[in-house]
This record gives C-alpha cells, sequence and structure tokens, in this order.
C-alpha cells in the first residue's frame, strides 16, 4: 500500500489543540525524508516558519 496515509489527530505543542495530520501532508513529509510527526498546527508552524525565515540576520551585511 503506498498511499495508503490515514488523517491522523495529533497535539500541537504550541497552543496544544488537536490538529489533523492529513495523508496528503504525511505524503509529503515521507518525500521529504521526514520520519517524525509535526509538532506544531498548521497556523504555529506558518507562524514558527514565519518566525525563521523573518528574522533578522546579519550575515554578510558588511565587508571591507
Ligand atoms: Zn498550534
Amino acid at each position: 500500500m503506498v498511499n495508503g496515509f490515514e488523517p491522523r489527530v495529533l497535539i500541537c505543542c504550541e497552543c496544544e489543540e488537536e490538529f489533523v495530520f492529513t495523508g496528503a501532508a504525511q505524503e509529503y513529509f515521507a518525500e521529504r525524508g521526514y520520519t517524525e510527526d509535526p509538532k506544531r498546527c498548521k497556523s504555529c508552524y506558518m507562524h514558527y516558519k514565519k518566525a525563521q525565515r523573518g528574522a533578522p540576520q546579519h550575515v554578510g551585511a558588511r565587508k571591507r
């Protein structure tokens, strides 16, 4: 059974709400080689990603 991903209900580590780890999401994770379940619900995950990406970084800003 290749595409036998069933939706699972997980608890978000941020807001402690239940969220559904959908079959599509599981497939996506599997394709990327992630073996662990997501810890955050979608909205917390988005927030987390945004925070990471939006974090100010002073990398290579100045070169002499
Ligand atoms: Zn959450």
